[in-house]
């Protein structure tokens, strides 16, 4: 039987995405670490600029941590409706090179470009037009990550970080993986890692030739495939978004958040920023739902439809904040690695938008959006 051809995978992810536009939009902080996220008290880092890292700040770190670890950094508020826009430029790049786009963030994708070869060459050249075609669109530095598969793709862009440029040929792939930490691999958690070690597991090529019987007792049913994923191997089809009409907005942190409010507090300026999404398209919606992937890489996605279609802030923020309970309440101290929320079913409302969201989507236009959702949010902490 012929071998499957092999597949032409790309993740791209923009490097320090918010505060890279925030350098680009201001030529004084280029240089300097531009910290962006909440500024309060209880802020929340969203981005923090590489010359910002050197310092040890990372997103989702507490801001007033950030402060202390680089007090003389530039904190700047987050300019959703900004990077919103730049993300639907670099969409529309990667939508030119292929249909076959997965979106995980505003600043990430998968890319199956297998089908695109024959127009734009080898899989590295795809990948070095398609950077350069972000740089000279947005102005902005990305990370391309190129392979056969999603799980090698990935791994390509963040060991090239930033402005990373890492294509792994099918022969590099044990040489690639090997001296990698086995908490590298999807799904390795830090528990599954400290069982690993115990028995003297520390890297993805020892995981990839320890013996099945060893590992069928630490890993038990998982052993199987997890031995594929140190082979480097993953069948995963990159899956484009359903045409399906939906406004969404979601976050992935670079640390996994475990505290229930600051959960609440980041979903309520979702619901703020998609509500906001709604009206401003004199929309409403019907359903409501939430996304949410633990640390694991276990995604759910939980939906509630409303009696009549809402665009109210209030109303979208209550329904997305009881499905988080529910999941709350089965997953207590599960760190979640991404959160989000999402309307669908939208139809033209029936009734005109109350005077509460009429004035603060007037502020948010006027202010930028973060002040408005950021009060909102902390006032729901403090009660
Ligand atoms: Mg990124």
């Amino acid at each position: 039987m012929p071998a499957k051809p092999l597949r032409a995978i790309i993740h791209v992810d923009m490097d320090a995405f918010y505060a890279s536009v925030e350098q680009r939009d201001e030529p004084a902080y280029r240089g300097q670490p531009v910290i962006v996220g909440g500024t309060g008290p209880r802020g929340v880092v969203a981005a923090a600029s590489y010359e910002a890292r050197a310092f040890g700040v990372f997103s989702a770190m507490p801001a007033q941590r950030a402060r202390r670890l680089c007090p003389d950094g530039i904190f700047l508020r987050p300019r959703l409706p900004v990077y919103r826009e730049v993300s639907a430029t670099i969409f529309a790049i990667f939508r030119e090179f292929t249909p076959w786009v997965e979106g995980l963030s505003l600043d990430e994708a998968f890319l199956d470009v297998s089908a695109s070869l024959r127009l734009f060459g080898t899989l590295e050249d795809t990948g070095r037009l398609l950077r350069d075609r972000i740089e000279a669109e947005t102005g902005l530095p990305a990370s391309v990550g190129m392979a056969h598969n999603k799980l090698l793709a990935k791994l390509a862009s963040e060991v090239g970080k930033p402005r990373g440029f890492v294509c792994i040929a099918p022969e590099r792939v044990a040489s690639f993986l090997d001296p990698m930490p086995v908490a590298r691999l999807w799904g390795v958690g830090r528990k599954t890692a400290a069982r690993l070690q115990a028995i003297g597991i520390l890297t993805i090529g020892q995981l990839r030739v320890a013996d099945a019987s060893l590992l069928q007792g630490v890993l038990g049913r998982q052993a199987d495939h997890f031995l594929r994923l140190a082979r480097g191997e993953d069948e995963r089809a990159v899956t484009p978004e359903r045409a399906d009409k939906s406004i969404s907005q979601e976050m992935t942190f670079d640390t996994d958040i475990t505290d229930p409010r600051e959960l609440h507090a980041i979903l309520q300026g979702q619901a703020e920023d998609v509500a906001r999404r709604l009206r401003g398209k004199a929309l409403a919606a019907r359903t409501v739902q939430i996304k949410i992937r633990d640390r694991h890489f276990h995604t759910e996605t939980r939906r509630r439809s409303l009696r009549f279609p809402s665009a109210s802030t209030r109303t979208i923020y209550r329904l997305a904040s009881a499905l988080l309970d529910t999941w709350l309440a089965t997953h207590a101290n599960t760190p979640v690695r991404l959160l989000g929320v999402g309307v669908s079913g939208l139809e033209q409302p029936e009734t005109a938008q109350g005077p509460i969201d009429r004035l603060t989507d007037a502020i948010a236009e006027r202010h930028g959006a973060d002040k408005i959702t950021r009060a909102l949010a902390l006032g729901r902490k403090r009660r």
